[in-house]
């Protein structure tokens, strides 16, 4: 069967991961893209989408080999997530979701803690949560205040945590939190400041003084439930520590770099589908007197959807390549691959449900569904607002770097000469 869509990014994968990305296929025509409809009629976790994944492997591309995942590059990721995303994205998300959840522990866990949790989360029969936000640090994550006091070998983490996806099915978070001293005389009542250093640590969802709220009502991405985590003096070993004092935030940004890739590719592959279902209605709707799409005007905004999906996919694909080489630039390259895709993706499923009419505002139609979730991905993991600016100040850092090549047509002292 042939596909609208370009299958020319399929050409930079090895047979393996060609053979991957046909299984998930598979899954999406016969059981994913089915029951896309029924997982997102309630706000519970899609625990048997779940399962799928991990049973096809697609889970466990976010883990490494020797704990039983494939340890993909971000360039099968975003293929795979771009599959899933065309129909569902709760599917998309849990296996997004898997690698923001598991990637701190995978970067930052001790030997014995990775070998001890890593083969469990992989094979499904655990899983974690990624509990950075809080209700006073969303955007401006540095303004974080759950503090994590130093208590003999550990520490006693207070504070709350906010927006955590799969929080009432998690049995492990990845917290950050700001380190503090006992002796300073803040106490963990003070928010946290700037110099208190970041630090990552694994907490058990049985630890005491913990508590897990009922899930929070949402507009769209049903099937992966978000909700809110208190904690109340909650005592953590060091071996529960990932990575150092220090590297929490180093650790929450590289699982934040993949993350907005799997935003960018879940985005693209919702407004993928969403034009193929546009332009299946253009085609067989007739209206005056021809077919919908026979029209110039229905024409111009297909083709500007689809060149724009095309010209993103590029983007996207670039900036996964650019992770996968470690580049100096790959996560001013995510920032840019999520939030031109994020938007793109919002506008298509906007423009898609105006051309299917009345038919598109019906629940029982799938673009509603697309509509609404199209929405989050312009918000979370950065909204697109904090990616402009996180552009924005990287283009003026660059061109007042020294060693940054001048403009050819502006000779040194230019700028500074009287005209
Ligand atoms: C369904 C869902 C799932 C989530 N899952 C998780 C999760 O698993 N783990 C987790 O830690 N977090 C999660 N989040 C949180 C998410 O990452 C945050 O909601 C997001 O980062 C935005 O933070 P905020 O909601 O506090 O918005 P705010 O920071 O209050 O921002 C509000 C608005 O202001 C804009 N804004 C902010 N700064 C600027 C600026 N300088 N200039 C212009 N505009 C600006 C923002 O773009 C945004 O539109 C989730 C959120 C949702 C809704």
């Amino acid at each position: 069967m042939s596909r609208l869509f370009s299958e020319r990014f399929l050409l930079g994968l090895e047979p393996d991961e060609r053979a991957l990305v046909d299984t998930t296929r598979r899954l999406v025509r016969e059981t994913i893209g089915p029951n896309a409809d029924a997982v997102a009629q309630e706000d519970v976790f899609a625990e048997d989408t779940f399962r799928l994944l991990v049973e096809h492997r697609i889970i466990g591309t976010a883990f490494p080999r020797r704990h039983g995942g494939s340890d993909a590059r971000q360039r099968l990721r975003i293929r795979l997530v771009e599959e899933l995303g065309r129909v569902c994205s709760a599917a998309a998300s849990l296996v997004t979701g898997a690698d923001l959840s598991c990637r701190a522990i995978v970067a930052g866990a001790s030997d014995a803690l990775a070998d001890r949790l890593l083969p469990a989360l992989c094979n499904g029969s655990l899983q974690a949560a990624f509990a950075l936000t809080e209700p006073g640090a969303g955007s401006d994550v540095r303004n974080l205040a759950t503090v994590a006091v130093h208590d003999g070998a550990g520490y006693r983490v207070t504070g709350k945590k906010k927006f955590i996806t799969r929080a009432n099915v998690a049995d492990w978070y990845v917290v950050i939190a700001r380190c503090r001293d006992p002796l300073d005389t803040a106490g963990a009542e003070t928010p946290a400041r700037a110099d208190d250093p970041f630090v990552a640590l694994l907490v058990p969802r049985d630890a005491e003084g913990l508590s897990v709220s009922e899930p929070n009502a949402k507009l769209g991405w049903f099937g992966v439930p978000v909700a809110e985590l208190r904690f109340d003096n909650v005592r953590v070993e060091a071996p529960m520590r990932l990575g150092e004092e220090g590297e929490g935030f180093a650790l929450a940004q590289d699982a934040l770099v993949r993350a907005r890739l799997g935003h960018a590719s879940m985005a693209l592959g919702r407004a993928m589908g969403a034009l193929e279902i546009a332009a299946t209605y253009g085609g067989e709707r007739n209206v005056f007197g021809k077919a919908l799409g026979a029209h110039q005007g229905v024409q111009w905004m297909l083709a500007d959807a689809f060149t724009q999906i095309e010209a993103a996919r590029t983007l996207v694909d670039a900036a996964a390549q650019s992770y996968d080489r470690d580049d100096a630039d790959a996560a001013v390259q995510a920032s840019m691959a999520k939030m031109f895709a994020t938007d793109l993706g919002m506008k298509v499923c906007t423009d898609a449900l105006q051309l299917t009419g009345g038919r598109g505002y019906l629940k029982s139609f799938p673009l509603e569904r697309f509509f609404r979730d199209a929405k989050l991905n312009q918000i979370g993991e950065g909204s697109s607002e904090v990616h402009r600016t996180v552009i924005g100040r990287d283009i003026v850092r660059r061109m007042g770097d020294a060693q940054m090549e001048r403009h050819p047509c502006l000779p040194e002292g230019m700028l500074t000469t009287d005209f």
